[in-house]
């Protein structure tokens, strides 16, 4: 770690009073909501800097953190709080998260180093050893005048959940129905079974914005349509695809599935 100051200085963007995006560093986006009693952390991000430090700069009431799933780009930066909610699905990997993994993550991480000059002497161990705590289907956050839902959406992981911001309107979606929707890696679920998730996405989002966890514009109702009748294409057609990685593109919107040839039904 060095001497070197510990980053704080993550984008933070207002996208209505109370409700945040906390950009890390291009890496991930975690959202934070601000109700009347509480606050709802949504996602930690890779742990470049400390974000709990960002949190309590914005707010000072209590803040429970949760997770969309548990991958380290999500959960890296979870020992800055002393416990996180994840669904029981993800929560061996969640408590898998390591320095090397993070680090590993991070060369992949072109613009966090050209733009931000993040450097792995930034991922940081935070000063806690956070305890995870079970988020199932139906959980609920009521944050006072705020209320946020979580609905288990199986696929990108098999413990991916969205959660829904009931009185704005919002849905955060983790990286289930992203653009670049990566399924091909080793904890999803196979093209087939991503399918009912992403339907259930698409009818939460109806009227919602829906926010996902890279990258900045909400995510339109038509790329999801899209992917999945790409995604029942894929399962119909079958495998027969020679190399173990495919990328397969909706042919009517700027969005795609990796998938695994193998891995489809
Ligand atoms: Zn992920
Ligand atoms: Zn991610």
């Amino acid at each position: 770690m060095g001497k070197r100051k510990i980053r704080t200085d993550f984008e933070v963007t207002q996208l209505r009073p109370g409700i945040y995006r906390i950009n890390e560093f291009d890496v991930a986006n975690c959202y934070l909501v601000v109700g009347e009693e509480r606050a709802l952390l949504i996602d930690t991000g890779t742990g470049i800097g400390n974000i709990g430090a960002v949190v309590r700069g914005i707010t000072s009431l209590p803040v429970d953190v949760s997770a969309t799933h548990g991958h380290p780009d999500h959960l890296g930066g979870k020992n800055w709080f002393s416990a996180y909610y994840v669904h029981p699905d993800d929560e061996q990997m969640s408590r898998k998260i390591s320095l090397p993994l993070r680090a590993g993550l991070l060369l992949f991480q072109g613009s966090a180093r050209k733009k931000y000059g993040v450097g792995l002497r930034d991922l940081t161990r935070g000063d806690h050893t956070a305890q995870p705590r079970r988020m199932e289907e139906a959980h609920r956050f009521d944050l006072g005048g705020r209320t946020v839902e979580v609905y288990h959406t199986p696929g990108h992981t098999r413990g991916s959940v969205v959660l829904k911001l009931i009185e704005d309107q919002i849905v955060f979606s983790g990286d289930d129905v992203n653009p670049f929707l990566f399924l091909f890696l080793p904890g999803s679920t196979t093209v087939r079974e991503w399918i009912p998730g992403a339907e259930r996405i698409l009818a939460l989002s109806e009227g919602c914005e829906n926010y996902c966890g890279h990258g900045t514009d909400p995510i339109p109702p038509e790329q999801i349509r899209s992917q999945i009748r790409l995604a029942k294409e894929l399962v119909s057609r079958g495998n027969h695809f020679p190399l173990p990685l495919r990328i397969a593109k909706c042919s009517d919107f700027k969005a795609c599935i990796l998938y695994r040839p193998a891995h489809v039904k």
